[in-house]
């Protein structure tokens, strides 16, 4: 049976073939940039992918020319300052002074969304297109395996606002040290080319085979049990926490949060007075230097 969802009123559509999910980010004209809407809209189809018996694996994409361009800063539908039905016993961040609101957002938006998503109990695949920045990284990096195209680009450039790396910092997991930092300290395009090689995506593939290479490798992966996926995803994933992956980002997001209420007290702004505009002007500076 096949599950579509409207795709001229959602930010987020959701499709069944077979015993696939197909989870798609869909604000195309702004490179799918996170805002909470989208945000719980993912949560949301992600619970239905987990509930469906005949779901098997998930598939996380984006619609458009680019995966995403991370988290929404700066687009007409930016709603930081909305509440929205929470998926944890976090209390509302709306109207929280100094670092307690940003603190009690991304705690529940992205750092313990995220996690949530890392832990569903089925297999996930990123299929990752164009520009894949930030917290869209976050995404990506949230699922199981990462398809790539070869016109796919990875960065992390929030150290330019003053940010030690996005709220999920799984950097020294899905890189080594070294080119983590590397990636964070230049915060420029990493091809699909060489995450391939540092073993950050499991395959490059042409834009036109994207599509189908994904769905092929997700329903060889739905012929394995449900519960032998599960439990090896689990296997792996504690492994990851026992490596020091949880308390990693632990420790992190309080320097994160240090971050945004330095940028806050020294320049009134959280992001260090960076919006999209800004950063992708200061990105482009940057590279020709
Ligand atoms: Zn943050």
């Amino acid at each position: 049976m096949t599950v579509q969802d409207n795709p001229s009123t959602d930010v987020v559509l959701y499709e069944v073939r077979g015993d696939v999910a197909l989870v798609t980010m869909h604000r195309p004209e702004y490179h799918n940039a996170q805002n909470s809407q989208m945000t719980y809209a993912l949560d949301a189809a992600f619970r239905r992918a987990c509930d469906d018996d005949e779901v098997k694996v998930i598939i996380l994409r984006g619609a458009g020319r680019h995966f995403s361009a991370g988290h929404d800063i700066g687009t007409p539908g930016r709603d930081v300052q909305q509440s929205f039905e929470r998926s944890s016993l976090w209390y509302d961040h709306v109207n929280k002074p100094g670092g307690e609101f940003l603190y009690a957002r991304e705690h529940e938006v992205y750092l313990g969304m995220c996690r949530r998503w890392r832990d569903m109990p089925k297999p996930t695949i990123a299929m990752v297109q164009g520009a894949c920045i930030a917290g869209g990284l976050m995404l990506a990096w949230v699922c199981d395996l990462i398809v790539a195209s070869e016109d796919a680009y990875f960065s992390d450039p929030v150290v330019r606002m003053g940010i030690p790396g996005v709220e999920y910092f799984a950097h020294v997991h899905e890189l080594n040290p070294r080119i983590a930092k590397e990636f964070l300290f230049l915060g420029e395009r990493m091809s699909a080319e060489r995450a391939y090689q540092m073993g950050m995506v499991n395959r490059v593939v042409t834009r036109e085979q994207l599509e189908e290479h994904t769905l092929s490798m997700a329903r060889r992966i739905a012929q394995m049990p449900r519960l032998g996926l599960q439990l090896t995803k689990q296997a792996v994933n504690n492994a990851e926490d026992l490596m020091g992956k949880r308390s990693t980002m632990d420790m992190v997001f309080g320097l994160h949060h240090f971050a945004h209420a330095h940028n806050e007290l020294t320049s009134g702004d959280k992001l260090g007075g960076y919006d999209a505009k800004a950063m992708a002007d200061s990105q482009r500076k940057a590279v020709k230097s």
